[in-house]
């Protein structure tokens, strides 16, 4: 790879030169949603310009145009995650109906009444929200592995809390609120050994930490397209061969069937089993030149610098008066979450948005988390490898002059 030089690689992305409010944006939502890159724009309009088709089912050019490009983005993803095979990637909306798939597929075969699902604190609605709903259908149970104060997972009390009644384990690998990486490692190692299968949350560290199935081995493992560079409306439900094999579909209509009468219907292998009707063909092999994009840039190429600038922005933030950084765990990616006193959040994120910059403030999805630390909203600042120190340093100088303004409100 060439050196890494940020100055070109912010010329792939031309939503950086939008002026907001008299300023040059400065794009610190990463954690929402992430900017596109020309190569992930240009194939959406290549698709749709010269392959546009449905896909499997047609006799003529474009179709075999589409199926390929769709199917090439999933050989893309496979490779991208280390799975064994494009068989284990199902093509969904996003980590959310990822997740969901699971919890209604897997979930309603495998889970009964006194059965317990081990989330941690950590995590974000979409991966609590669809285990309570099944708890509630099916009489199950939800555990939650605490933090420490620095908002990394207490590891023993996973193992207290794993026992013959534990069906899944469901952790994420990086904090959307927080930034926390955590132990996925010991943390499929520990469920395996006590029989029960795990899920991965993977929707805020694909983009900033490598990953490989084949090394992790999660039976399950998520995330979405567009906080990878890619387009929203897209995402990865990954799934271990064996599990997807005996799991029933969750939903039926064309494309996921091998045969159908009134009496019957013979249902495909996986994937194609979980993708019932027609799915979102361009938007797939926009992730693929999304995932391209950024394996050309080398994933530890981009954890580097992005690493580097958490290392230039903390303590820089911490040396504004009264502002309090939340998530402080040793292991962290991203995310720079914060309260200022004398402030509303929302106060905030909107002083920053009169100087162009974009932050996310309010609860991120993840109330559990921030009222663990007695918080009901923070300040989000989220960094990607397109963000320079120049960008920090004007969103530390907003926060000295509210600082500086506190006694005079
Ligand atoms: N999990 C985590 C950790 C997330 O940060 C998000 C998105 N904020 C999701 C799941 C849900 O992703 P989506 O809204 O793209 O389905």
């Amino acid at each position: 790879h060439p050196p890494f030089d940020v100055r070109l690689v912010r010329r792939d992305f031309p939503i950086l030169a939008e002026r907001v409010n008299g300023h040059q944006l400065v794009w610190f939502d990463n954690a929402a949603t992430t900017q596109k890159p020309h190569a992930v724009l240009d194939r959406l309009a290549h698709f749709y310009r010269h392959e546009n088709s449905n896909i499997h089912r047609a006799a003529h050019e474009l179709a075999a145009r589409s199926t390929d490009a769709y199917e090439g983005a999933r050989k893309t993803v496979a490779r991208f995650v280390g799975a064994e095979s494009e068989k284990n990637i199902v093509f969904v909306r996003g980590a959310t109906e990822a997740i969901n798939l699971v919890a209604k597929s897997w979930g309603k075969a495998n889970v009964r009444r006194g059965d317990e699902i081990i989330v941690s604190h950590l995590e974000h609605h979409a991966n609590i929200v669809p285990w309570q709903q099944l708890c509630a259908e099916t009489g199950a149970k939800i555990r939650v592995i605490p933090v420490d104060d620095s908002g990394q997972l207490l590891l023993g009390e996973l193992s207290r809390l794993l026992n013959e009644k534990t069906k899944l384990v469901s952790v994420t690998q990086v904090s959307n609120a927080l930034g926390t990486v955590t132990p996925v490692d010991s943390v499929v190692e520990l469920a395996h050994r006590a029989g029960a299968c795990v899920l991965i949350d993977g929707a805020q560290s694909v983009p900033h930490v490598r990953v490989n199935m084949q090394t992790l081995g999660p039976d399950f493992f998520v995330f979405s397209g567009h906080k990878i560079y890619g387009p929203t409306g897209i995402g990865v439900l990954y799934g271990r061969t064996e599990v997807l094999e005996s799991m029933p579909p969750w939903e039926g209509g064309g494309n996921m069937i091998a045969d159908v009468t009134f009496e019957k219907t013979v249902f495909q292998h996986p994937p194609n089993r979980f993708e019932a009707g027609t799915g979102n063909i361009a938007d797939a092999v926009g992730l693929g030149a999304a995932l391209d994009y950024v394996t050309r840039i080398g994933l530890d190429t981009i954890a580097r610098y992005e690493h580097q600038l958490l290392e230039y922005a903390t303590p820089r933030m911490l040396a504004v008066p009264g502002l309090r950084l939340i998530g402080t765990a040793r292991d962290k990616a991203s995310v720079l979450s914060f309260v200022l006193d004398g402030y509303r959040t929302e106060e905030v994120g909107a002083a920053l948005n009169q100087k162009g910059i974009a932050v996310r403030s309010g609860h991120h999805c993840a109330q559990p988390i921030l009222r663990r630390f007695g918080l009901e909203a923070t300040v989000r600042p989220s960094i990607a490898f397109y963000n320079t120190t120049g960008e920090i340093d004007r969103m530390v100088a907003v926060l000295h002059e509210l600082a500086a303004d506190r006694g005079r409100r």
